[in-house]
């Protein structure tokens, strides 16, 4: 009988300690089965920062001598700076079409800039990076500059975006007298609705935009920073459970500059270090609100520029050193910027990435991190970068060639360390630089290397010669 109880207690603690450790293996099966489903439902969300007309040199951790940038410094030693990431035009619209379509701006017929005369915007056939995400359940906010037409046919709110709140084009430019002013807009320096619709518009006064309506006229420009990012952490503090895409296009520092009381004055490189500054703080705001809301793990922050800076001689304009040239070229400082990522968990810490990324390359890879499918009814150039974001071993860029339009002429090409440049018919106008040895195309070795240069150059015109054959239309009214 006692060895029986014996038994009969052993018995029982081994099914206990069966029972135990399979009760522990169900846990941790079902742990496992509900982590991988909650990772799998959580969606990244996407945030980019883009600056408007920063140099290549602009920021602290890019090498810029004078300018103070503490936040933007974090981000990219928690992230990862990009050395040759550009932009996929060197002045404002095109540049941005390439953001939201994923296609050189050529492509979906946006080969230059917009203005308030201007009835075109990008076609609302084109599918944006936008519409990709809210289509995958996105809330998506555009707080900034658009510049990709200002009728309502083109605004942000007709292109993907739930909300808008920015100027609808460039801070130089004027207002469409057309444009719906709101019943509660705030108008400034003795305007009336009468004389918006009668005057002469003038340069450098804008309309400040909510949706589709003019809430204020002529725009403050010196509080626009501060609102934007206002508005930008109200967004993320209010989508902080959903899955979100912010887009943040900074109005500066695109001339005329301007900054708040608290930044005006303070760099040491004059009004514009003060815009890069106060574009700094924003960062930091952003960053931030991330932290404070739990989603440094879940979202992927992309800081750049559109397109290289203005060649000034008054001090206003950026730089672009220690590339060669400025916004409006495709010398390399017209067109590479400056550019950081970071997702923590994701993206190796204080890393760096020297192969070729570009502007379009964000809106393949955004839509591969969300589970969505790229359009594949019409030609996209860019690629998914996410082995080059995301540090892989050996990863390299999928760009064989990289293309620089400017207007409708495709005027340059980079493959691997070779740099075209072609700006004329003549046989003289060709200039082919080795970027790896010459990062400041000094050097012009197209008379030295002329099997490098007939072979870029076929490619060159087999490749606009096919973009023209595909190319689409912008949006007309
Ligand atoms: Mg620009």
């Amino acid at each position: 009988m006692e060895e029986f109880e014996l038994n009969s207690h052993l018995h029982a603690v081994h099914l206990l300690m069966i029972l135990r450790v399979m009760r522990e293996s169900l846990l941790l099966l079902f742990s496992a089965i509900f982590f991988a489903g909650s990772v799998a439902a959580k969606s990244p969300n996407f945030v980019i920062i883009f600056t408007d007309d920063q140099g290549y040199q602009d920021i602290g951790c890019f090498g810029s001598p004078l300018i103070k940038t503490p936040n933007l410094d974090a981000m990219a030693a928690e992230g990862r700076r990009f050395t040759s990431f550009y932009s996929a035009n060197s002045v404002c619209s095109p540049s941005r079409a390439a953001l939201m379509t994923g296609c050189y701006p050529t492509r979906v017929g946006i080969p230059g800039v917009l203005f308030p005369r201007h009835e075109v915007g990008l076609n609302p056939d084109e599918i944006t990076v936008a519409e990709i995400l809210k289509a995958g359940g996105y809330a998506t906010a555009c707080i900034g500059k658009w510049h990709l037409g200002h009728k309502p046919e083109f605004l942000p709110t007709r292109q993907g975006f739930d909300s808008y709140f920015g100027i609808p084009y460039s801070n130089d430019m004027t207002i469409d007298p057309d444009m719906q002013l709101a019943a509660d807009v705030l108008l400034r320096d003795g305007f009336t609705a009468d004389r918006i619709s009668k005057e002469k518009p003038r340069k450098n006064l804008v309309p400040l935009m909510r949706n589709e309506e003019v809430i204020e006229y002529p725009c403050d420009q010196t509080t626009l920073t501060k609102r934007y990012t206002k508005e930008a952490v109200e967004f993320i503090g209010s989508n902080a459970d959903k899955p979100f895409f912010l887009y943040l296009p900074h109005t500066m520092p695109h001339i005329p500059l301007f900054a708040s009381a608290q930044f005006r004055g303070k760099s040491s490189r004059g009004l514009y270090g003060d815009t890069i500054e106060e574009i700094d703080w924003s960062v930091g705001e952003i960053m931030k609100a991330l932290k404070q809301h739990g989603l440094d793990e879940n979202t992927l922050l992309v800081y750049t520029s559109d397109n290289g800076p203005w060649k000034l001689s008054n001090g206003r304009g950026g730089s672009a050193l220690p590339l060669r040239g400025f916004k409006f070229q495709t010398y390399e400082g017209g067109m590479r910027v400056p550019c950081i990522m970071r997702w923590p968990g994701r993206i190796p810490p204080g890393s760096n990435c020297d192969e070729i990324a570009a502007t379009i390359d964000l809106m393949p890879t955004f839509a591969m991190l969300a589970g969505a499918a790229v359009p594949d009814d019409r030609v996209i150039d860019g690629h998914d970068i996410w082995p080059l974001i995301s540090g892989k071993k050996g990863a390299g860029t999928p760009h064989d060639t990289y293309y620089y339009y400017r207007g409708n002429s495709l005027e340059s090409a980079r493959k691997g360390k070779w740099k075209i440049r072609r700006t004329g018919k003549k046989k003289d106008g060709i200039e082919l630089y080795d970027l790896e040895t010459d990062i400041s195309e000094k050097k012009n070795l197209a008379a030295e290397h002329e099997g490098v240069v007939r072979k870029m150059l076929e490619q060159m015109n087999a490749f606009h010669a096919a973009l023209v054959k595909s190319q689409r239309p912008a949006g007309k009214l």
